[in-house]
Order: structure tokens, then C-alpha cells, then sequence
């Protein structure tokens, strides 16, 4: 990792929660990579700490923190930590999140209480803690990232609380970027098409078996029977979008929506 002081996040922090694996640990790694100190924020402590190794063997700075996004107090402390050991936060990418499939009508309340809780409550108490360090300062300000998805967008099938709180993250990304533009606050949602990670692969048995198809038709026919060239979004697609991001200048980019999906949904 070749960061210097004219790296594009030199003396930037970032916060990226879920970063132990996928697209959060390929998000940490880029922002490092461009010269940010990086806070991994995961449930997976063990993975928490492996990434931020990996960083720091690459010559980066991090620090991995074990925060469940869903507890008030746990997500407070994890993020003052981080603010403490880097002096503030600049970049929050609120990256957290599981799937559960089901269709609505067997969909069980626990699920769907458990899905919005990482998807929404998650959102919303990492952001309220960051911008408790965002807001001391205007000059300095920040980004809040959050990673959406095409389903921020569109529905599919057996996907209630994902599709439900995917759209939500729209509405806390539109309110931030209406509040946080007297602080020098801006905020963003990031929308991948399917990425090959933990998250995905477990997904297409699950579908196979629920819609009665092959596995084969549920990756070319439901994952990517709409993007334009049949492939998937890679992990790099997703980074370079929340870097580029992350260092743009001015509120000409707030409140947001970027979709990076190989044309499956165009805005
Ligand atoms: P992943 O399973 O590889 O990683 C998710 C990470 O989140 C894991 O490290 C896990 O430990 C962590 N996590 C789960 N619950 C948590 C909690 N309560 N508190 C803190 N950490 C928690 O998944 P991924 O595919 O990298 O997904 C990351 C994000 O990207 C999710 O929000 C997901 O909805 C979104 N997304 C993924 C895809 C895709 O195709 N993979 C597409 C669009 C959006």
C-alpha cells in the first residue's frame, strides 16, 4: 500500500461497518489504499481484526472494532473509539447487512424485525454517531456513505424487508443530505447489482430451491438476465465508485443515488 501525503484520503478517516468480508472489506482496502485511516466495524471481531492486519501490513493504518450496527451503545463506542484513535471521522460507510429469502407469506416476523433492524436501525445509529464527530467541525465536514442496491430501486421476488429497507436508505440518505449541508455533511447510497461474496453465494441454492429452477437459470436468468453484458458487479466496480465519492469536492453530489450494476437498473 504506496499511500503518501499526496494520496487522494491522505489524514482522512473512514469508518466502514461490515468490513470483515465482501464488498465492506474490498471498500476498506481502496480507501486505505488512497491514504485513509480506516475503523472496520463488524460483528465478526476475528474478521475485524484480520483486515485491519491485512491493511497494516500493506503499510495502511486501521483499527478493527467488534460493533453489532443494531446496539446503541455497542455502535457509540465503537465509533468514539475510531474517532479516538485517529482524531475524528470524515467517512462513514454504512455497509452492514444480511439476506433472508422467503416469500411474504411464510416470511417469519423475526426475519423480517431482524433484517430491518441491520438494514435500517444500523443505518441510522452509525450515522447519528458519526455526525456527533462530523458536526464539530464544518470546514472538516464528511461523507456518509451507504450501500444500497439495485434493490434501493426495484422488487424482486422473496425479498420483502431487503427490497423494503433498501428503498428506506434512500429517504435517511435524502434527510442527511437536506441536515448535514450546514455542517459540510454529504451523503450518498451506492446501489451494486449482484456481487459475488458469502452473501450472494449462499442466496443461490436458496432461490434455486424456492423458485424450482437450477442454479444455473437463477444466476443467468434472475441475478443477471437484466444487466447488459451478463456479468456480475465486481468488488472493484463497488470500491471505486465509494472512492470516487469519497473524495469528490463539492455538494454538487448530495442526497444521491449511484447505481453500478452493468445496466441491470438505469436511473
Ligand atoms: P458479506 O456477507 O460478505 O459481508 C457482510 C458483513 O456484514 C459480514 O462481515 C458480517 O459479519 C457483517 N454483519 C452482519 N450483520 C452485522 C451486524 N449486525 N453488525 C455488524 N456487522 C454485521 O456481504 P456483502 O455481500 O459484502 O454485503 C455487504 C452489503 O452490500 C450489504 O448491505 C448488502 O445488502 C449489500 N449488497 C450486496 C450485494 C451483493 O450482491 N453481494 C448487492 C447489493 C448490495
Amino acid at each position: 500500500m504506496s499511500s503518501s501525503s499526496s494520496s487522494p484520503l491522505s489524514g482522512k478517516v473512514a469508518v466502514v461497518t461490515g468490513a470483515a468480508s465482501g464488498i465492506g472489506k474490498s471498500i476498506a482496502l481502496t480507501l486505505a489504499q488512497a491514504g485513509a485511516s480506516i475503523g472496520i466495524a463488524d460483528l465478526n471481531l476475528e474478521g475485524s481484526q484480520a483486515a485491519a492486519t491485512e491493511i497494516e501490513k500493506a503499510g495502511g493504518k486501521a483499527i478493527g472494532v467488534a460493533m453489532d450496527v443494531t446496539q446503541e451503545e455497542a455502535v457509540d463506542k465503537g465509533i468514539d473509539e475510531i474517532a479516538a484513535k485517529f482524531g475524528g471521522i470524515d467517512i462513514l460507510v454504512s455497509n452492514a447487512g444480511i439476506q433472508i429469502v422467503s416469500p411474504i407469506v411464510d416470511f417469519k416476523f423475526a426475519d423480517w424485525k431482524k433484517m430491518l433492524a441491520i438494514h435500517l436501525d444500523g443505518a441510522f445509529l452509525t450515522t447519528r454517531a458519526a455526525l456527533r464527530h462530523m458536526y464539530k467541525d464544518k470546514q472538516r465536514g464528511g461523507t456518509v456513505i451507504y450501500t444500497g442496491s439495485v434493490h434501493s430501486h426495484v422488487a424482486s421476488k422473496l425479498k420483502a424487508p431487503y427490497v423494503t429497507a433498501k428503498h428506506g436508505l434512500l429517504g435517511l440518505c435524502r434527510t442527511l443530505a437536506k441536515e448535514g449541508a450546514e455542517h459540510g455533511v454529504r451523503s450518498h447510497v451506492v446501489c451494486p447489482g449482484f456481487v459475488r461474496t458469502p452473501l450472494v453465494d449462499k442466496q443461490i441454492p436458496e432461490q434455486a430451491k424456492t423458485l424450482g429452477i437450477s442454479e444455473d437459470e437463477v444466476i443467468k436468468k434472475v441475478m443477471l438476465g437484466e444487466t447488459v453484458d451478463g456479468e456480475f458487479t465486481t468488488l472493484d466496480d463497488v470500491s471505486q465508485m465509494v472512492l470516487f465519492l469519497s473524495t469528490y469536492p463539492t455538494a454538487a453530489l448530495t442526497g444521491q443515488s449511484f447505481t453500478v450494476s452493468h445496466g441491470w437498473f438505469m436511473h
